[in-house]
């Protein structure tokens, strides 16, 4: 028997992790020879634990949490994508040079999409966070076709060089595009984007519920019992709360496809998810 391909998801934190879950199904689904883990990563040693992996026989890796903006850099090849966010969640060790992906973006439109059944087009969006996450959705909500998209940011510059690098996308496609103070947001977005960190830190909804139209989508990038505090201040200004474990799946279908060619059903992979962290 042959060994199974390696790939793994690294960042810090890792531990909390469901993409070993998420994989082990795609792969059980398409019959793929894959084996999947985490690997945690000191925040100085990002290069040198992605080359030990590569070098262990790694065929590709995710990078999360912090290290979306670095791994473009150790790429001999980036995708129009990942170059336009600046940050990649995907390597893929080509013989001949790696290649870096974002596939957030698409993951976070297929799954609001498709999975909640909520159009984009058309429709005034408010995304939080301008960091590795914030960088990738950007791209994809304005392909999308939104109406307009508003980008706030804890630190405000960020946010304002995050929009100036897709004001030409934009343009180009007629959408509003704008940066303001994430302590003057705007108000009644139909849907509103938590890309912060702010769920993974315990820390309350970056926004005023004020910034939720009537009946918005308010979406937080988290999962798990973290993101029941933003989960449960949506609902209770009346808006649809949808957590990220559907964009979780989505993303991770694309990076399967990137790395093996293979497109896997997400739907029952997302229910079995689902079913698994509501146990935990
Ligand atoms: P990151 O690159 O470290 O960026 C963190 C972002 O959050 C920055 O914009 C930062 O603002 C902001 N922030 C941090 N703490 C905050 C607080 N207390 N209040 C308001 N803003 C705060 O992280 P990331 O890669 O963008 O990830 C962000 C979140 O999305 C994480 O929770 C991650 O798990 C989640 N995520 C989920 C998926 C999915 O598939 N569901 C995919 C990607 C990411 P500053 O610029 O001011 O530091």
């Amino acid at each position: 028997m042959t060994a199974p391909d390696r790939y793994a998801v690294i960042g810090n934190p890792v531990a909390h992790s469901q993409s070993p879950f998420i994989h082990a199904e795609f792969a059980r689904q398409t019959g793929h020879a894959v084996a999947y883990g985490r690997v945690h990563c000191e925040v100085d040693a990002f290069e040198a634990t992605v080359r030990a992996f590569a070098a262990g026989g790694g065929r590709g890796c995710n990078v999360t949490v912090p290290f979306k903006f670095e791994a473009p850099r150790l790429a001999a090849r980036v995708t129009a994508r990942a170059a336009l966010a600046e940050a990649a969640n995907i390597l893929r060790f080509d013989a001949d040079g790696w290649t870096a992906d974002n596939s957030d973006g698409i993951g976070l439109v297929r799954d609001i999409e498709r999975n909640a059944a909520q159009p984009i087009a058309g429709r005034r969006v408010l995304l939080v966070g301008a960091g590795g996450a914030g960088a990738g959705v950007l791209g994809p909500l304005i392909e999308a076709g939104a109406g307009e998209v508003v980008v706030v940011n804890r630190t405000a510059a960020r946010a304002a060089a995050l929009v100036e690098r897709h004001r030409e996308l934009a343009g180009a496609l007629g959408v509003v595009l704008a940066a303001a103070p994430i302590d003057d947001p705007g108000a009644g977005h139909d849907i509103v984007i938590n890309a912060s960190a702010s769920s993974l830190q315990g820390a309350p909804s970056p926004v005023p519920a004020s910034v939720l139209g009537r009946e918005a989508l308010a979406v937080d990038l988290m999962y798990g019992p973290a993101a029941a505090p933003f989960l449960a201040w949506a609902g209770t200004a009346g808006a649809r709360a949808r957590d990220g474990l559907g964009m979780l799946v989505e993303q991770a279908a694309e990076a399967f496809h990137f790395w093996r060619g293979v497109r896997p059903e997400t739907a029952p992979v997302l229910q079995a998810l689902r079913a698994r962290v509501a146990a935990a």
